[in-house]
């Protein structure tokens, strides 16, 4: 059987609700979906406190009950935009489409031919990354931004103290 197979990219800092409702309208259009995991380098820093290997865990067990099969696959930055799609189809299973909401993302896969499809936003204002580092950093309330098993994760891991350490000065 020919599986329709979709490509998602997004940074998952962590991963929250507009990325899940987004994943669970691309999953009533294909039949498996690849979920890259971009700046995969990147960890301990106030835009970036989770390691990529706890972002898979944040979307495997955020899925679990999702009507999709997905394949989270860590990509570094390469700095060099005119040669980013051809590095992420050698890291990815072959798919046919992409979804994106990103100019950039849009504009390279266009570029390389690459089938692409731009999902609805589920209020963007309250469901961003940005929004939830913030609210952790703050000490408001952010759990109801994230599924609650991406809230596990982050409490197993420790993820708001370490948020807020990495993103402190030096002490005097
Ligand atoms: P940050 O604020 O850290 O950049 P983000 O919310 O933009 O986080 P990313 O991981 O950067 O999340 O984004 C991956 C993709 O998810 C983006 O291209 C963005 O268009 C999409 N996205 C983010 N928030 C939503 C949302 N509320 N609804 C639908 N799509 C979203
Ligand atoms: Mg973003």
């Amino acid at each position: 059987m020919h599986m329709r197979r979709a490509f998602y990219i997004g940074r998952f800092q962590p991963f929250h609700i507009g990325h899940y409702s987004t994943i669970c309208t691309i999953a009533k259009e294909v039949d498996e979906l690849v979920i890259g995991i971009g700046s995969a380098q990147k960890s301990h820093d106030p835009e970036n406190p989770f390691t990529a290997g706890e972002r898979v865990m944040m979307i495997r067990h955020a899925l679990e009950d999702a009507d999709v099969k997905h394949y989270a696959i860590p990509i570094e930055d390469l700095q060099r935009n005119a040669v980013w799609v051809s590095h992420i189809i050698s890291m990815s299973p072959p798919f046919s489409v992409v979804y994106s909401n990103n100019p950039l993302v849009i504009q390279l896969f266009r570029e390389a031919n690459v089938n692409v499809r731009q999902p609805p936003m589920f209020n963007r204002k309250g469901y961003s990354g940005t929004e939830v580092r913030k609210k952790m950093l703050e000490g408001d309330e952010w759990r109801q931004l994230v599924p609650t098993a991406v809230a596990d994760v982050i409490d197993e891991i420790g993820g708001v103290t370490r948020l807020r350490n990495v993103s402190m000065r030096d002490m005097e």
